[in-house]
């Protein structure tokens, strides 16, 4: 490498990390300060493999940890009717909907499924549940490997609202991610909508709703409308024995 070329390199790249890295630093802080307050330390958690469920990080509430379903509810608040198994629990068709017993956020959610196996049915009749943030965002879960349905109504849509990047569905039986990141719509104190909510989502990794606007609640098709800052999360009985484990959410302090 030429020595000019070299420095043009440099400061193409001082100016790069300067612009993305000045333009983060709240001006109450100097770029290094040690006055600073550092971030908390966690233990990040264990991934989870096929045969294994993974560990979540130790700030996590945890909502499944493999072994009873007290942190959920009947609508009503009965106990969840869902049947538990090992290291799983699984949805009993025509039980109804399970919310947790704990309100949620803004929220960074980790969900684990696995469709039935051998699948059964086709479109939207085969692997079907979901997962309702807040109770009324729809995040799809569907057995989408290998089975045609509306771009809008696949596994990793915002339901009726944004399909998926891309599929990144595995066959049915395996074991599939949901890593959500999750901010609610805000509305001010006369129920003016001051901005709305917003949804991140790695399936299986893969990024498939990046920050994407939640336009409302996506069974009704409605507009949003003022809510409580923090509602129970669901899981959606669509008659089909859905698994899920290693199921737990990291609360985030409200976005602007
Ligand atoms: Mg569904």
């Amino acid at each position: 490498m030429n020595m000019r070329f070299r420095f043009n390199s440099i400061l193409i790249c001082g100016f790069f990390l300067c612009s993305v890295g000045c333009a983060q630093t709240p001006t109450q802080w100097k770029p290094h300060d040690r006055n600073r307050p550092v971030p908390p330390v966690i233990e990040p958690g264990v991934s989870s493999t096929q045969d294994t469920p993974g560990k979540a990080p130790s700030d996590a509430i945890v909502l499944f940890d493999g072994k009873d379903l007290s942190a959920w509810s009947t609508k009503d608040g009965q106990p969840a009717k869902w049947k538990v198994g090992t290291g799983y629990f699984e949805t009993v068709p025509k039980s109804g909907y399970m919310y947790t017993k704990q309100p949620f956020g803004d929220m960074q959610l980790h969900v684990e499924f696995a469709t039935p196996s051998p699948a059964e049915g086709q479109d939207q009749d085969r692997g079907n549940s979901g997962v309702f943030l807040m109770g009324v965002y729809e995040i799809q879960v569907l057995d989408s490997y290998n089975n045609k349905t509306y771009a809008d109504g696949q596994a990793g849509a915002l339901y009726g609202q944004y399909p998926p990047l891309v599929n990144a569905s595995r066959p049915p039986g395996q074991w599939q991610s949901y890593d959500i990141v999750f901010h609610p719509s805000k509305f001010d104190k006369d129920g003016k909508l001051i901005r709305l909510g917003r949804v991140t989502l790695f399936h299986n990794g893969v990024l498939v709703q990046d920050n994407v606007e939640i336009q409302g609640p996506t069974v009704t098709g409605e507009p949003d409308k003022p809510h409580a800052d923090k509602l129970p999360l669901a899981l959606q009985d669509h008659n089909h024995p859905v698994r899920f484990r290693n199921v737990w959410v990291r609360e985030l302090a409200p976005s602007n």
